[in-house]
């Protein structure tokens, strides 16, 4: 028997071993779905000789990527595990890589980070002399998100030259009111920004991918031809746009495994759609569904308290999972008396279980929303525990690095917007005067601001001392980018730039911390990348922008903090949850919004969390106020809906407190069932603009209050009916 096929479950076997077709393999929490994977993946290079080139394997985060190449290492023969186990963003990266030409951009291409994306921004309002009470940087990027999910911004826009049908698209908008008309006039003037200088921003990356397989055939034909076996982990989270870039690259060898739990979609409200996993077999057929439902990770007392807040779920197909793991500790339910209560038993429980041996790195702490971990991070600080928050600002934004990575991308792209970050960085002094009339210049020769440096460096008006330093600097260091390591050119450029004399001059010692954190990573990033061919600094450059904080280092001693969503397909022995308060969690803006779907995906979220424990569980909240919600807190139903024999209560919730949030919770049920259906109502009118999935984009002609009916007309030329209770599924309003 092969090894890899040792220790594993008789389902778990049959799933390693079924490796042609499609396949789908469709289980609860911790049953080894990923560990599956790994394996099927590892059997496929070596009982059947596939080279890993030829296998592609979309994973949902960077952190999970990594870990599964690393257990990789240690299963096939040889150890160059190739980086096509990947996300979705790192896949569109390389397809990009190789065809974006074809669109008449540059193989390096920039992708633009948040920070990147305000600077653009900010651009964008200078441009339309846009105060900040009309409109502002948040709902302008959110829109700019939402136009990108459905517009045809590509075909009609970025990649045309014809001018006519460029205008139309700009005109294709003229029935918004005068607020969506501003944000739509700061979206096209954004896209001029991202076009003129190469400027891909995260949506932009699938989109583009999805753009060049549907309209080069070679391209993908060359996609389809490489990729002998797909694997794709998380599924019930893809968005339709995943599925369709899954569908067209398995086309040619139709080897397509998928795994997934229902219960754990947690990105509906981003577009996700499980129907893709469950009708799955109507799509692929034949198609052979396997069921894992041996649970490994998780005690039995932590897997019933999930089990039993997910069965409250009307919407989910059950399931009946079970554990042969030993008997650990009860979960336990703290009530704090207020917030700096709640965050000091958390701290003062980690203390204890670290006098008993445990490591830092063995706990985590989760919540819903990010706002909790101000209590938790200052009890932790006041305790002396390391921690690492896991998504807050991301460690490639920071100013300090920022600043560095600008000047690395001033070697490789050297952008407008790196440029701008650092061209008086140190002060060059070089003016507003100065800055102006090269723009100027440089849109008019459309060139970068750089290069229209370097070529007028000569004429007076430019040819400042600190203008040609900065030239010399880069020129210089560029010739040596071939001849050193990566980590060498960071460093040069740091010490070089005068970057180094600043921040040493400041004498911040957090700056310094990062600074020394970046060089180390990249050290990293070299050890990980031993190929050659892989060490550009351009596909360093690309690669870091998909990175989130965890992703840069390996695991060292600290606690873990992250909200719910992030924890996603990770697991640790002790965990947290916290901030468990109605009105926090479940959310009330998902309730108020999304009615029962949306509490049904709080639900899930709450069955993620729990399901990441593997030895204990806590389950944390306290009383104070809600300012957000103008409310007193009170404990959530996902504590209530477990039944009290499996938890150890701590902290005093007096009786009266109880009773009350039990009310508050019975009433918000009730008048989510008296409320059924109306709020889907409300939001739809006649004339109301939509979008669905399949129809493409379409408008309300018509709502039949008694039959619950919308009928819409598409583009297509199509009127279809659809059911008032599907609509919030199916459609969403554009
Ligand atoms: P999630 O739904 O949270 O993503 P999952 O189904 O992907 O979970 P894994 O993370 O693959 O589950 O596995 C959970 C734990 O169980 C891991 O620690 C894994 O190593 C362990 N495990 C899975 N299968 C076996 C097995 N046959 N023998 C021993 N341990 C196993
Ligand atoms: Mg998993």
């Amino acid at each position: 028997m092969s090894n890899l096929l040792k220790g594993l479950n008789e389902q778990q076997k049959l799933t390693v071993q079924t490796t042609e077709g499609y396949v789908r393999v469709i289980a609860g929490a911790g049953t080894g779905k990923t560990k599956t994977l790994v394996h099927r993946f590892a059997y496929i290079v070596n009982e059947l000789g596939v080279s890993p080139s030829n296998i592609l394997c979309v994973t949902f985060t960077n952190k999970a990527a990594q870990e599964m190449k690393s257990r990789l290492r240690k299963l096939v023969d040889f150890s160059n595990v190739t980086d096509l186990i990947c996300t979705y963003h790192g896949l569109c990266v390389k397809i990009l890589r190789e065809d974006i030409y074809r669109l008449g951009y540059p193989t390096q291409f920039i992708i633009a980070d948040s920070e990147d994306q305000k600077a653009l921004l900010k651009e964008v309002f200078e441009k339309l002399n846009i105060k900040s009470d009309r409109t502002n940087y948040k709902k302008v990027s959110s829109k700019i998100k939402y136009w990108k999910q459905y517009k045809k911004y590509i075909v009609e826009y970025i990649s045309t030259f014809n001018k006519q049908k460029q205008t139309e698209f700009i005109n294709s908008a003229k029935n918004l009111n005068k607020e969506e008309l501003l944000n739509w006039q700061c979206f096209i003037e954004y896209l001029n920004l991202q076009k003129k200088g190469f400027i891909l921003d995260f949506d932009d990356l699938i989109q583009f991918a999805l753009y060049l397989l549907q309209q080069f055939p070679e391209v993908l034909q060359k996609w389809q031809n490489k990729l002998d076996y797909i694997m794709v982990d998380e599924t019930q989270d893809n968005s339709t746009t995943q599925w369709e870039l899954v569908d067209l690259l398995q086309g040619t060898h139709k080897n397509l495994f998928v795994v997934g739990d229902p219960d754990q979609c947690i990105y509906e409200w981003r577009g996700a759609s499980p129907t893709g996993l469950i009708s799955f077999e109507d799509n692929y057929s034949p198609c052979q569904t396997i069921i894992l439902n041996r649970n490994y990770r998780s005690s039995p007392n932590i897997l019933d308290v999930a089990n039993s807040v997910i069965s409250k779920n009307e919407n989910r197909v059950p399931k009946d999972l079970y554990t042969t793991k030993e008997m650990s500790n009860k979960v336990t339910h703290f009530h704090g008396k207020t917030e700096d209560e709640e965050g000091d038993y958390i701290a003062k429980t980690i203390l204890k279980h670290t006098e008993n041996g445990n490591k830092l790195s063995d706990f985590a702490i989760l919540y819903r929303s990010s706002s909790i971990s101000r209590y938790i991070e200052q009890a932790l600080v006041k305790n002396k525990l390391s921690y690492m928050v896991y998504g807050g600002i991301r460690f490639f934004e920071r100013k300090e690095i920022k600043d560095i990575l600008s000047y690395l991308r001033m070697l490789d792209s050297a952008d407008d917007i790196s440029f701008k970050r650092v061209i008086n960085l140190p002060s060059r002094k070089l003016g507003k005067v100065f800055l102006s009339s090269l723009q100027e210049i440089a849109d008019s020769e459309k060139r970068t601001l750089y290069e229209t440096l370097r070529n007028h460096i000569n004429e007076p008006q430019f040819n400042k001392t600190g203008a040609k330093n900065f030239i010399k600097l880069i020129e210089n260091t560029k010739k040596q980018v071939r001849l050193k390591s990566l980590s060498d050119i960071a460093n040069l450029i740091f010490v070089e730039s005068g970057l180094e004399k600043i921040y040493r001059n400041e004498g911040d010692q957090d700056r310094l911390d990062n600074i020394n954190e970046l060089m180390s990573s990249i050290k990293l990033y070299e050890n990980d990348n031993t190929n050659e061919d892989d060490l550009s600094l351009m596909k360093y450059l690309q690669d870091i922008a998909l990175y989130t904080n965890l992703d840069y280092k390996k695991d060292s001693d600290f606690i873990k903090i992250m909200t719910i969503h992030q924890s996603k397909g990770l697991e640790f022995p002790i965990v947290f949850v916290s901030g468990l308060s109605e009105g926090i969690f479940p959310s009330h803006r998902t309730i108020r919004e999304r009615r029962k779907n949306g509490l049904e995906e709080e639900r899930r979220l709450a069955y993620v969390a729990y399901t990441r424990a593997e030895k204990e569980l806590y389950l944390t909240e306290s009383e104070g106020y809600n300012f957000e919600m103008d409310n007193y807190k009170f404990p959530s139903r996902f504590i209530f809906e477990i039944k009290s024999k499996l938890l150890v209560k701590k902290g005093t919730l007096s009786s009266e407190l109880k009773k009350s949030a039990l009310k508050y919770i019975q009433n918000s049920s009730l008048e989510l069932k008296d409320n059924e259906g109306k709020e889907e109502i409300k939001q739809f009118s006649i004339g109301t603009l939509v979008f669905h999935k399949l129809f493409g984009e379409g408008s309300i002609i018509s709502i039949n209050d008694m039959q619950q009916v919308l009928e819409i007309k598409f583009d297509n030329g199509s009127t279809k009916h659809i059911s008032i209770d599907k609509a919030m599924n199916v459609l969403s309003i554009i």
